[in-house]
């Protein structure tokens, strides 16, 4: 079983094919240098990753079996461990990603040349690219009608859970022999934070019991856009590492929602809404991978976007002088997770406000989050940039004082995340730079030295953007009502 985003044991579907094969199985996971030492890799999904597989380890340990740590070449490592073990074949869950699926087939042809078998399992969605199609049979565009062929698809038929593989399939940790330790994010030049998301099976499996038996799950419509309540799941970095899988939430919250009053209910089917968001997202990776590198809409790659640099990482450190976006990006840069809303909010901010190409923000992203997925992530992005597929309309500019205004009334999550505003009152804590230099003064914040100024009048910025957005995506919006606040 070659493992690679799905470090689990429960729920996963090549682990419990390949144990069907009625031999016994050893575990896998093959380290990569040259993937850990990529740009497109950062500490926190790093550390969530090995202290899955250092659990993973502990886990097949107490079976009398063990992992296989292995390092290097992908074809190479497996292929030696395969030969060494007298292994035939061997099973994994295929990926979305193009760049992967391109190594996929690489490492299958190879191992094919050495007389080993492999098998592609389809278990990171629920429901693969090509189940949920438009009666025409063509991949979905569009959310909405999606979601309702999704919905319909799960309650005709549900993919049934997999069965947890029993102990004595796995192959005895002394037939494995000397494997890898589980190394330290620092000996690949990452550092480790102890506010980085805990990711590993149990927890995940401990998260999802809470959320959806201590309360949280029935009130998430209510919560789930305020990031200073802990309103949502925080399932996403275990969702990444597959130390959970996408059925067992589903079900899961399902079974919870059947159980519920009508108003928990609905709030319960929201949550499960943003689950087939992933899975939406996975489809238009894997039937339009074109999105990996470029706008889903061609029209989009006419966009002239800045280059300014001095504004991007002000937009990275947290210092725009807008105290939502800042919090937002602190928030990022400290613990490895963003809340959804304000992910939404910054990358607004950088696409329209700063007018800088969506893939900047993308990358950034992607070496700042425990849960950065190409998919995920890559939706969300030209979402905000309204390059993508069912996208905000490029009208849509989110204002970051009347976003703060309404999910941070109070400013608490402001205040924790940006102490030098701690003595703000609420009445300037959206737009410190209304503050008199007397009240700057009163209140122990001198704006330009302890806080910045804004490094860009909005109002004005609104206007470039849509200056620049119109003549190269006006007509396909034409018709969308125009709406500053009514997105998701
Ligand atoms: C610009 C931008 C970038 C994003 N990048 C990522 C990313 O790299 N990885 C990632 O997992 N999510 C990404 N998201 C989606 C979303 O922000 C996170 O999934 C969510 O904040 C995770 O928190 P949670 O687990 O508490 O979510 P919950 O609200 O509890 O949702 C449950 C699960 O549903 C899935 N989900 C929720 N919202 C979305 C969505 N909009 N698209 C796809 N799946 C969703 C996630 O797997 C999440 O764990 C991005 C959104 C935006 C706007």
């Amino acid at each position: 079983m070659w493992l690679r985003r799905d470090l689990r044991l429960a729920d996963n579907t090549a682990l419990f094919a390949a144990s069907r094969e009625n031999a016994s199985v050893c575990c896998v996971f093959v380290l990569d240098p040259i993937l850990l030492a990529s740009d497109r890799v950062g500490a926190p999904i790093v550390q969530s990753f090995f202290s899955a597989l250092a659990a993973l380890r502990e886990q097949l340990r107490g079976f009398g079996s063990d992992l296989a740590l292995l390092r290097g070449d992908f074809s190479e490592q497996l292929g030696s461990l395969a030969e060494r073990l007298g292994a035939t074949d061997v099973y994994y869950n295929e990926d979305c990603e193009p760049a992967i699926r391109q190594r996929d087939a690489r490492v299958s042809e190879i191992l094919g040349e050495r007389g080993i078998t492999t098998h592609a399992m389809k278990d990171l969605p629920l429901f693969g690219h090509n189940e949920i199609l438009t009666d025409a049979g063509t991949p979905y565009k569009i959310f909405t009608p999606y979601k309702r062929r999704w919905l319909e698809a799960y309650h005709t038929a549900a993919p049934s859970m997999i069965p947890s593989v029993e102990s004595d399939h796995f192959l005895s940790r002394t037939d494995i022999g000397a494997t890898l330790d589980v190394p330290a994010p620092e000996d690949f030049g990452f550092s480790s934070s102890t506010l980085y998301p805990v990711v590993h099976e149990a927890e995940a499996h401990d998260l999802l019991k809470r959320f959806l038996e201590d309360g949280s799950a029935a009130s998430y419509a209510r919560r789930r856009n305020f990031p200073a309540m802990r309103g949502t799941s925080g399932l996403s970095p275990q969702l990444r590492a597959g130390t959970i899988g996408v059925r067992t939430c589903v079900h899961r919250g399902f079974e919870a929602a059947k159980a519920a009053s009508p108003a928990a209910r609905s709030a319960i089917e929201l949550w499960i809404s943003e689950l087939i968001w992933r899975d939406f997202y996975l489809q238009i990776l894997r039937n339009f991978p074109h999105v990996a590198d470029k706008p889903f809409v061609d029209a989009a790659n006419a966009l002239q976007w800045s280059d300014d640099r001095v504004a991007f990482d002000a937009w990275c450190r947290g210092a725009t002088g807008y105290p939502i976006v800042d919090a937002a990006m602190r928030q990022l840069n400290t613990y490895g997770w963003m809340h959804n809303r304000l992910r939404m909010i910054v990358a607004s901010f950088l696409t329209k406000d700063l007018l800088i190409n969506w893939q900047w923000g993308e990358r950034y992203f992607e070496r700042q989050l425990a849960d950065a997925d190409v998919a995920a992530n890559n939706g969300g992005w030209q979402w905000a940039a309204s390059t993508g597929t069912d996208a905000a309309p490029y009208f849509r500019i989110f204002s970051p004082v009347l976003q703060s205004e309404k999910f941070d009334p109070q400013g608490r999550f402001i205040r924790k995340m940006l102490p030098e505003l701690r003595g703000v009152p609420d009445a300037y804590i959206h737009a410190p730079w209304k503050l008199s230099p007397l009240q700057e003064r009163e209140f122990g914040v001198t704006l330009g030295v302890q806080y910045p100024l804004p490094i860009v009048d909005h109002a004005q910025a609104r206007i470039r953007a849509l200056a620049a957005y119109e003549p190269v995506l006006g007509k396909r919006s034409r018709g969308v009502a125009s709406s500053e606040e009514s997105a998701s």
